[in-house]
């Protein structure tokens, strides 16, 4: 199966990580939507999170800690913002599951 994150994840494809786990990989986004910009992402190929169930959830829990953890290693103690884009209509253009983690700038809401 043809997936960019799972390459990035096995280090097929080359990526600046900035946190990993044995489920987690977290990396800076190559096109950058803020100062601060990683996407965050289980090993586990899930391909969205319309794709989250009983059966997988913790991982949905092992992405958000990986935020927070990101968060106190980058001092990133203006906050930030975690965002899942899910689908066609949400604006995903990977299908491998994926929390999106922007931060060093004042980001508008609602989003566009
Ligand atoms: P989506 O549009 O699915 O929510 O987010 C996918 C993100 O992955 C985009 O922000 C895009 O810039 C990033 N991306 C896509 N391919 C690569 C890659 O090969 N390396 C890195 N570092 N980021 C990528
Ligand atoms: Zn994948």
């Amino acid at each position: 199966m043809d997936c960019v994150f799972c390459d990035i994840a096995k280090g097929e494809i080359p990526s600046t990580k900035v946190y990993e786990t044995d489920d987690i990989v977290a990396f800076k986004d190559i096109d950058p939507q803020a100062p601060f910009h990683v996407v965050i992402i289980p090993k586990q190929h899930i391909p969205s999170p319309a794709h989250i169930t009983k059966e997988n959830y913790d991982i949905a829990g092992k992405m958000i800690l990986a935020a927070s953890e990101i968060a106190k290693m980058e001092k990133l103690d203006k906050g930030y913002r975690i965002v899942a884009n899910c689908g066609e209509d949400g604006g995903q253009t990977v299908g491998h599951i994926h929390f999106h983690m922007l931060a060093q700038r004042n980001l508008s809401w609602p989003p566009g």
